[in-house]
């Protein structure tokens, strides 16, 4: 018989534990078939933005849309306000994806970028005038390096004409966000809700919108039906331009609402327990070891161990304990493992994953 797995992947990850019990209740109530022009898809539309605003503290400022992934969120938000000039903070693969996207969309971005498992020393970076959006990339999946909040906001008080987005996409809702200062931010269903793939969802302020208008104004192309413009006209009405993924809609929605029973904060707090658990345990490893070094940068939610050139070995031995792990990301395949922390994994799991590592001595 096969064993049962838990997926410790950074995305898709582990199902959030309650989703099988949604799931059966969306078949019982004809989820998959809403017709998502009538008013029970708008309640369910209405029900999940409210549950994020509530959950991640979504100021009304910002505008809460549905699309089909993160790399889409990098594309639209490229596209709705860059004329020319971004500017990319690069220190891992999705943060230089951001950047390739504005490049294949035709825009002049710039970048600073720094070796894979930095991160960026934001006193020292000049930013040109002339720039209109800067991208950040909050928790980088690849590296597993996590920026600090913070520094980004002093960044938007040192630039406050110029808007930022942030992707938080495997760090939300653990990220805790000051919306404040932050423009547009982006997350996909896949990662830390442990929803099944295929939902992106983009976070944007008025700023944001006012900068879609003005270049459409200018008679520059911001898309077609996926806009910020063609968005914003739907939300009015709670829904989405196309026919969206109404059974992931639906599915954060509950999962904003078990994470709500639980509390944000406690969510957070296991989290961070499981994240010095994991850490520590590889800092008095004798072999392998955390690969980011420096502690401030280390992320919670993606933990990346240098594990010499034994990854795959190791990923096959969890494998047959039924534990399913990342290995590095493309040139770090066989050097490192990636292990997600996310609100889906229990600490007993974790555990039972660094047991089986420390018994594998050979
Ligand atoms: C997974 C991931 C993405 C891409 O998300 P998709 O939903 O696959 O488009 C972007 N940024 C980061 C940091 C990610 O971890």
């Amino acid at each position: 018989m096969a064993t049962k797995k838990v997926f410790f992947t950074v995305g898709p990850s582990q199902i959030y534990p309650t989703i099988p019990k949604h799931f059966k209740t969306a078949l019982k109530q004809n989820i998959p078939s809403l017709y998502h022009r009538g008013q029970k898809f708008q309640n369910l539309y209405f029900k999940t933005t409210q549950n994020l605003r509530k959950l991640m503290n979504i100021p009304l400022s910002h505008h809460i849309f549905f699309l089909g992934s993160s790399l889409e969120s990098m594309e639209r938000i490229i596209e709705n306000c860059v004329e020319k000039y971004s500017f990319h903070f690069i220190n891992g693969s999705f943060s230089k994806k951001f950047y390739t996207i504005a490049k294949m969309l035709k825009r002049q971005p710039e970048k600073i970028e720094v070796p894979f498992g930095a991160g960026f020393d934001f006193s020292k970076v000049d930013i040109p005038k002339k720039t209109e959006l800067i991208c950040l990339t909050y928790n980088e999946t690849s590296s597993g390096v996590a920026l600090s909040l913070p520094e980004i906001y002093q960044l938007k008080l040192k630039y406050p004409s110029v808007l930022i987005a942030l992707d938080i996409v495997s760090s939300a809702p653990y990220s805790k966000i000051d919306f404040s200062y932050i423009d547009m931010a982006f997350f996909s269903g896949q990662k830390c809700f442990g929803l099944p793939a295929g939902l992106g969802v983009l976070i944007v302020n008025k700023k944001a919108i006012a900068k879609a208008k003005k270049l459409a104004k200018k008679n520059i192309n911001i898309g077609s039906y996926h806009n910020f413009l063609s968005f914003l006209e739907e939300d009015n009405k709670h829904q989405t331009p196309e026919t969206p993924n109404v059974l992931d809609i639906y599915l954060l929605g509950k999962v904003c609402d078990d994470m709500l029973v639980k509390g944000i904060k406690k969510i957070r707090q296991e989290i961070n327990k499981k994240a010095d658990y994991v850490y520590n345990f590889f800092d008095r490893h004798y072999c392998y070891k955390p690969f980011v070094k420096n502690h401030v940068l280390r992320s919670k939610t993606t933990i990346v161990i240098d594990v010499l050139d034994k990854a795959e070995k190791i990923v096959k031995q969890l494998k047959k304990h039924g534990f399913i792990v990342s290995q590095g990301y493309k040139q770090y395949k066989n050097n490192h493992l990636r292990i997600a922390n996310f609100p889906s994994h229990p600490f007993t799991k974790i555990k039972k994953i660094t047991k089986i590592i420390s018994n594998n001595k050979k």
